[in-house]
């Protein structure tokens, strides 16, 4: 059986990438994650956090962007890969996300304890 650090290496793995439009960042907004991929994004303080919930932004957004781009949780990364959350800008990728690797996603967000970003 596979841990959650594996399943999200996993899922990450299967999810296609797609060039957004430069400087856009309008699907960012405050999203939860599960505490496996909390642990890989930097810590930040109460101040930045209340901060960035007060503009409803996430914490990890400046002003080029996403700044933990990376290590982005999977919703961020499912954004615009699904006709279910498409990209209001259009952006997408060549081949959609599988919709069963996106039930896997969702199963996997379901089945685990959700934090704020
Ligand atoms: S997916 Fe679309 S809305 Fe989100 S950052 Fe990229 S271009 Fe902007
Ligand atoms: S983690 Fe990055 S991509 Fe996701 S909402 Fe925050 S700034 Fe946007």
């Amino acid at each position: 059986m596979k841990n959650n650090s594996e399943i999200v290496d996993r899922l990450r793995d299967r999810i296609p990438t797609f060039k957004c439009t430069p400087g856009c960042h309008d699907c960012c907004g405050p999203v939860t994650t599960s505490s496996e991929e909390m642990s890989r994004l930097p810590v930040k303080t109460i101040a930045e956090h209340e901060a960035a919930l007060d503009q409803y932004n996430c914490v990890h957004l400046g002003p080029n962007g996403c700044e933990v781009y990376e290590e982005r949780p999977l919703i961020c990364r499912v954004f615009g890969t699904t006709p279910n959350m498409p990209c209001p800008n259009g952006c997408r990728p060549e081949d959609m996300i599988d919709s069963k690797v996106e039930q896997q996603v969702h199963y996997y967000i379901k089945n685990t304890r959700q934090v704020l970003v």
